[in-house]
């Protein structure tokens, strides 16, 4: 999970896209960059967060008007300085890119841009054979008469032979500003205007603060081009079936976002409704109901509101300690829940406690919380999760990469509940979370990525790259 930023204005752009990026900040805390151009192209990128990477010093080097950002969170590999984007290339023209994804023919591409093009590749980022096929699909068009139609053309390239999940946002020097998302649209891209400036993000919410009011996503298997006198030009190249990943509702977006058309919050609202019909047909009665902060926060409130249970903020958190699901290694995570999350005791005491998470992946962060509220007098813990139980690895671009990961693998709902040790644990229903997240959408339109709950892969994935993923993955937890 990264995310991405583009800017084509009339004012300086550095600022506002480290701003930006800011807004983004949950989407990865790895690494941030950004590039400008006034002409020359500006870059800074290192580890770490925005505000770690960036300074006023650095900041005055980022000249120019127009410009790219990204922050990225690895999904294999400890995140090296060199995967830290944006990536330029000078042929055949400037071009500078981010995306946010995963491309699940990497080896197959590196192995063909470097054998067979004679191209060579300075890091394991996705986005650097993409910006290679990019570059190499723009280079077979008759350059002389650059346009809208060569960019579009050499992003239909790209489509043909990179396959995953990718979001994109590219810098053309001097000819303008291009974003394109995969045939899938499996991550997020949102495109906003405001008078002659333009901007490209993974999510709305960066555009609040930026000062665009009107945005409008940029479609799977669609390409925008914003060109130098500030045009814009959409083509749709693959009129592919959208299947947006549904966890970016339940779990990485930020509420204050606008995703496809459904605002994230109003998705979290319903699926606490949801969940609440759940509870309330297992007959689990709690005395109070306690959201896991912060994402589950709006649906533990709609399920309070819909079972007529008092909600307290029975579990407060150390804003200072980085999200838990982005903290790699299993020691890593269980120290961390104890350091990020502290019981109110005042709410605990004494009370059955029905605690309301957005979704459990390896089972121990929700153990440790269980474990927790336990401690701190709880006569009984529930746990109730707004997904369905995880079982199959994200391969584009979740840091759920092996099977082995999830506690829900090969066991049943009672064998996980004992795992986390709570009482009763209460799942959101497959149906329920696609009814909840796609309530605006009519039901022949509810189309999402829910592969890691069915396994049911929109691009298709072979075992082969499963097994693939799941080495490298073991390798680097070991
Ligand atoms: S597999 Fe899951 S996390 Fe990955 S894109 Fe699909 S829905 Fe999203």
């Amino acid at each position: 999970m990264c995310g991405v930023i583009g800017l084509w204005t009339r004012r300086e752009a550095g600022t506002r896209l480290v701003e930006g990026l800011l807004a983004l900040q949950h989407r990865g805390q790895d690494s941030a960059g950004v590039l400008t151009s006034d002409g020359t192209f500006h870059l800074k990128k290192g580890n770490g967060t925005v505000a770690h990477v960036f300074n006023p010093r650095n900041l005055a080097r980022l000249t120019g008007n127009c410009g790219i950002g990204q922050v990225r969170y690895p999904t294999i590999g400890p995140g090296s300085v060199e995967d830290a984007q944006p990536f330029a290339i000078n042929h055949p023209f400037g071009i500078a890119m981010v995306h946010n994804g995963n491309v699940t023919n990497y080896s197959d591409l590196r192995r063909e841009l470097e054998c067979k093009d004679f191209r060579q590749l300075t890091s394991f980022s996705d986005v650097e054979p993409i910006l290679n096929v990019f570059a190499e699909e723009l280079d077979r068009t008759d350059l002389s008469a650059f346009g809208p139609a060569s960019v579009f053309e050499a992003v239909e390239g790209v489509f043909r032979r990179v396959k995953g999940a990718y979001s994109v946002v590219a810098l053309i020097h001097k000819r303008g500003l291009l974003a394109f998302r995969d045939p899938h649209g499996l991550r997020p891209l949102v495109f906003a205007r405001a008078g002659n400036e333009f901007a490209f993000a993974s999510e709305s919410v960066a555009f609040d603060l930026l000062g665009f009011r009107r945005f409008s996503d940029v479609k799977a298997g669609e390409a925008v081009f914003v060109d130098s006198r500030g045009v814009v030009h959409r083509e749709q190249l693959r009129p592919g079936k959208p299947s947006p990943c549904i966890f970016e509702y339940v779990y990485f977006a930020r509420p204050d976002s606008v995703i496809d058309g459904i605002g994230v919050y109003d998705a979290r609202l319903r699926l606490g409704e949801r969940l609440a019909f759940e509870v309330a047909r297992q007959g689990i009665k709690p005395d109070v109901i306690v959201p896991v902060p912060d994402t589950a926060r709006p649906a533990a409130s709609s399920l309070a509101s819909a079972l007529g249970i008092e909600i307290r903020e029975g579990l407060i958190k150390n804003r200072y300690i980085a999200r838990t699901f982005i903290m790699h290694g299993q020691q890593r995570r269980a120290l961390s829940v104890r350091q990020k999350l502290n019981p109110v005791r005042s709410q605990i005491e004494g009370r059955n406690v029905l605690l309301v998470d957005d979704s459990i992946v390896r089972g121990t962060t929700s153990g440790e919380i269980v474990q927790l509220v336990r401690e701190a007098g709880a006569r009984k813990v529930f746990l109730a999760v707004t997904a369905p139980p995880l079982r199959f690895p994200c391969v584009y671009g979740i840091d759920m990469m092996t099977r082995g990961e999830f506690v829900a693998k090969n066991r049943t709902v009672e064998q996980i509940r004992k795992v986390v040790g709570a009482d009763a644990l209460v799942y959101q229903t497959y149906q329920g979370l696609v009814e909840a997240v796609g309530a605006n959408r009519s039901t022949t339109d509810r189309s999402f990525c829910t592969a890691c709950f069915a396994g049911c892969y929109p691009t298709g994935v072979s075992r082969r790259y499963l097994a693939q993923m799941e080495r490298e993955r073991q390798r680097w937890l070991e």
